[in-house]
């Protein structure tokens, strides 16, 4: 078997996530701390080594817990296709609301800045012999209860008292407070006896479906589809009229224009509203699917039927044909001259991102096979410069302009550029190489400036 058809041996642990498929699928949250504890490595650590290796994309110099790893933005693309690139544990993106990206505004989807959980989940991973772990829905600021033991969630750690001990520490183990190390699967003392808010609970049983559902998903759920759902709301509930609408979920009536005029996409929160209103679960509505919805018989109104204006969609998703894209990457791995995984991905029209959630094993081989490449012929400060100066060169090339030193020095980091020697040979090098993938650029040789 020649090397390129083995599987390349992943560099970190390829751990498994909780919980897939269920309402207590594990957080990537969860998943990158026991990924460190695994490896015997503090969180800080860990981060820097995969900002390191992905250093295109993560500084450094940014707090892993700052980040919404386990959201729905590019932070979450970022870390979980990294996480699924060392690892090689394909679709980490499903341990976060990514695949809600397009039905959820991305600044509209609430996380909890202080880490929240249920002390029994924990108690119960223990007893059931598993490593305790955080849940993805008590990332969301919408959850505020456990559905499966009806608590409220926690914030504090019931020895020591103090908050925010999920992820204030060098090292995290989940399940264990990070202050004074105590078990946090121990109910508090003094048990509140408030009684839990039937419309918490209902929200958290909506999210918690919401994320069990995202594990059957193939396809990203599309913005358009949510609206047109929304639109036959508002014409059943309301007769078509926007701003009685409006009041009955209690947003204002800019909101919904905005929507459906500017592109603008429901927060969670606001969705959630509408699902409540209108008796429709929050799958089917961020899922644009109404078949088994009757509208709520007490309000209804006499409907009009009204033309419906033509809104400005977004265009639409495209739809992708991962065995296409697989075959695609395999005769990249037959090319006589290795190319990266970014410019496979620009190839293909995708993110490289996408290549390691969903063709894991291709794409590392890919990028095994263009490291080696790359380490065979260059010193290694080279190689860490490359994608720097591949970047660059396009740029500068998009830009019409020649590549020069000066225009090179304006936009690779000092750090990367000034240990490289005999840059302008490097750089000829970088463009001829990008000249012979079939860049579409002329390469044309660097000159000083
Ligand atoms: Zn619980
Ligand atoms: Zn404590």
């Amino acid at each position: 078997m020649s090397r390129l058809t083995m599987n390349p041996r992943s560099a970190l642990h390829a751990l498994k996530p909780y919980g897939q498929g269920t309402v207590e699928v594990e957080s990537l949250l969860s998943y990158f701390c026991r990924l460190a504890v695994s490896h015997s490595v503090s969180t800080l650590t860990l981060s820097r080594s995969i900002a390191q290796r992905f250093s295109r994309e993560i500084s450094p110099d940014y707090d892993w817990h700052e980040r919404k790893i386990s959201g729905c933005g590019d932070s979450a693309l970022t870390w979980s296709a990294a996480l699924s690139a060392l690892t090689s544990v394909e679709g980490l993106d499903r341990l976060t609301f990514l695949p809600w990206s397009e039905a959820i505004a991305q600044n509209g989807l609430s996380l909890v800045s202080k880490g929240q959980f249920c002390p029994d989940c924990l108690a119960d991973d223990v007893t059931h012999g598993r490593t305790p772990y955080f849940r993805l829905a008590w990332e969301s600021a919408e959850v505020s209860v456990c559905t499966k033991h009806g608590n409220r969630l926690s914030q504090r750690c019931s020895c020591c008292q103090r908050e925010n001990i999920r992820h204030s520490a060098a090292y995290v183990v989940p399940g264990w407070c990070t202050h004074c190390g105590e078990f946090l699967g121990q109910k508090p003392e003094l048990v509140t006896t408030e009684a839990i808010d039937a419309a918490a609970l209902w929200k958290a049983r909506q999210v918690g479906e919401l994320l069990a559902f995202q594990f059957t998903l193939n396809d990203v759920p599309r913005r358009s589809d949510m609206l047109l759902c929304i639109k036959e709301l508002i014409t059943e509930m309301d007769g078509g009229q926007s701003s009685a609408f409006a009041r009955r979920i209690g947003i204002a009536k800019s909101t919904i224009h905005h929507w459906f005029k500017d592109n603008g996409t429901p927060t969670l929160s606001v969705t959630l509203k509408i699902a409540a209103h209108c008796g429709v679960g929050l799958t089917d509505l961020l899922t644009g699917n109404l078949n088994k919805w009757t509208a709520p018989t007490i309000e209804r109104q006499q409907v009009l039927l009204l033309q419906h204006p033509t809104a400005a969609w977004h265009p639409t998703p495209r739809t992708i044909d991962w065995n296409e894209i697989e075959k695609q990457l395999q005769t990249f791995l037959l090319l006589p001259t290795p190319i990266s995984v970014l410019e496979a991905a620009r190839r293909l029209n995708l993110e490289a991102r996408q290549l390691y959630l969903r063709a894991n094993r291709t794409t590392r081989q890919l990028g095994e096979r263009w490291k080696t490449y790359l380490s065979r012929r260059y010193a290694a400060t080279v190689v860490r410069a490359w994608p720097y100066l591949e970047s660059a060169c396009r740029e500068i090339w998009s830009e019409g302009k020649t590549v020069t030193r000066r225009e090179i020095v304006a936009r690779v980091p000092a750090d990367i550029l000034s240990p490289v020697a005999h840059l302008l040979d490097v750089l000829k090098e970088v463009q001829t190489h990008l000249h012979n993938v079939g860049c579409i650029e002329t390469a044309i040789p660097a000159t000083s400036a």
